[in-house]
């Protein structure tokens, strides 16, 4: 039997998984933040220095609220993941259809993952 993860580490397992299953266009820093307004909140470097409107920017900044449950913080990660994905997208409305698509896609993965810890069929089997 194996020892149950810690909020801690569940946290940290989410940060890596996300950055390796859903590889981002470009550096994200991820931090918890205390005193924030909003849950979470993600945006460009401040120094961006766009060379061309098709740029990235230089990195993005997720800060998530660090006084809320460790679900809602898993929860406001996985949010602010689809943002990322899609901020150099075509659409206009940041929760629009590339946004939406995105963080479904995230989330169902990320319900079948399990922070790594469901038994592999092969294990099952045998
Ligand atoms: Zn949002």
């Amino acid at each position: 039997m194996t020892t149950p993860l810690t909020v801690h580490q569940k946290w940290e397992r989410t940060k890596r998984w996300l950055r390796r299953r859903f590889t981002p266009p470009g550096p994200v820093r991820i931090r918890l933040v205390c005193g924030l307004h909003n849950c979470a909140v993600t945006c460009e470097s401040e120094n961006a220095y766009r060379h061309r409107l098709d740029s990235f920017p230089e990195y993005f900044h997720v800060q998530v609220r660090k006084e809320q449950s460790h679900t809602s913080k898993i929860d406001s990660l996985l949010h602010e993941w689809a943002h990322v994905l899609t901020w150099c997208g075509l659409d206009d409305d940041p929760h629009g259809e590339e946004w939406g698509l995105a963080h479904s896609r995230i989330y169902r993965a990320w319900c079948d993952w399990d922070y790594g810890q469901k038994k592999k069929l092969k294990d099952i089997e045998e």
